[in-house]
């Protein structure tokens, strides 16, 4: 394959093109990793989407909403991609989110790409190759990368790290208590969306979002924070209502965000930890191997049984490594 055609194809926003070189990002195959690495380095650094994450538990309404909210910016001329981040999906293509039948108008939609997360069942793995995809996207052209991921566990930390921007999308509760949302969830949050206010349900969303909002107004506020932000507001994904504003909200909060130095900022630092989360995965897979894992055992026993100490023998382990890496150069 000809990189330097694939990536002018990606560059020309060509679909194919974008399709294979995805292919190549999530590829495990060591020749694919540099190649993918080589067409991500080409890639051009002045193009920038705006890159919103989102997250909600299964059922809240999120593909509704990715449908409503990505027909209305693709309706305005605008270039949309849908990622998912799923660590949990090992069936291939078929995760349960970035579903396509799930999106039916915008998957058909001209300006629209939609991506399900790779099936992988480590985070790590992932979060590597959707951040890939997002640079690929947005070298691509596309001028809004929605990045979906499910309400649980790590991986709204993980899309964090990938977003310019986070919404959290939650249904209207039938009690007054919060939902159980944890702490930190709500402050990766930027706008928490109330979906599902409509009909009946309307009288428990309109509580939920006053609930969230004083919730919210307890929260430290953080520097890169227009005053406005965070923020709770009520949509209906089915009804269509509300997701305008929310267009609205974003794009001003990233002017704010830009005019005040924080969106470079926060960029700059979500690279710095991406390219130290590299480094660490790439030690770490240099213990995987049979003569470091052979190593470790011998060492280990020895220092089981005191016929060496703990620091003499990782040094000597060390010095191990670092020799296996000059004789493999
Ligand atoms: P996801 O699992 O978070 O992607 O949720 P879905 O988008 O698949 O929606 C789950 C269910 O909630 C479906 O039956 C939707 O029709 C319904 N739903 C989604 N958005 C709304 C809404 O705004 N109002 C109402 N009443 N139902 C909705």
């Amino acid at each position: 394959m000809d990189i330097a055609d694939l990536t002018r194809g990606v560059i020309a926003g060509e679909r194919r093109a974008l399709a294979r070189a995805i292919t190549l990002v999530e590829s495990a195959r060591a020749d694919h990793k540099a190649q993918a690495t080589a067409l991500l380095e080409a890639l051009p650094k002045d193009r920038q989407a705006l890159r919103i994450g989102l997250s909600g538990t299964p059922g809240v309404g999120k593909s509704t909403f990715i449908e409503a909210f990505g027909m209305m910016l693709v309706e305005r001329g605008l270039k949309v991609a849908v990622l998912a981040v799923d660590p949990s999906s090992t069936r291939s293509g078929g995760s349960i989110l970035g579903d396509k039948t799930r999106m039916d108008r915008l998957s058909r939609a001209e300006g629209a790409f939609i991506r399900p997360s790779p099936s992988q069942t480590h985070l790590g793995g992932v979060a590597r190759r959707s951040r890939e995809v997002v640079a690929l996207c947005e070298g691509a052209g596309f001028d809004v990368i929605l990045i979906e991921t499910v309400g649980v566990g790590q991986s709204e930390t993980v899309v964090a790290q990938m977003a310019d921007i986070f919404l959290l999308l939650l249904a209207p509760a039938g009690g007054d208590e919060l939902q159980g949302v944890k702490r930190g969830i709500m402050e990766i949050a930027d706008i928490i969306l109330i979906n599902k206010a409509d009909g009946d349900l309307k009288p428990a969303a309109t509580r939920t979002c006053a609930d969230y909002a004083g919730a919210l107004r307890l929260l430290r506020k953080r520097p890169q924070d227009p005053e406005e932000i965070p923020k709770a507001m009520m949509v209906s994904a089915a009804e269509n209502t509300g997701i305008e504003d929310v267009w609205q909200d974003l794009e001003s909060v990233r002017a704010w965000r830009a005019e005040h130095g924080f969106w470079d900022r926060t960029r700059a630092d979500q690279a710095r930890y991406w390219f130290e989360e590299e480094v660490k995965t790439a030690l770490l897979s240099q213990l995987q191997t049979p003569q470091a894992r052979r190593a470790l055992a011998e060492l280990g026993a020895a220092v089981a049984k005191g016929e060496t100490a703990p620091s003499a023998a990782a040094a000597e382990f060390l010095a191990g490594l670092s020799q296996g890496e000059a004789s493999n150069a």
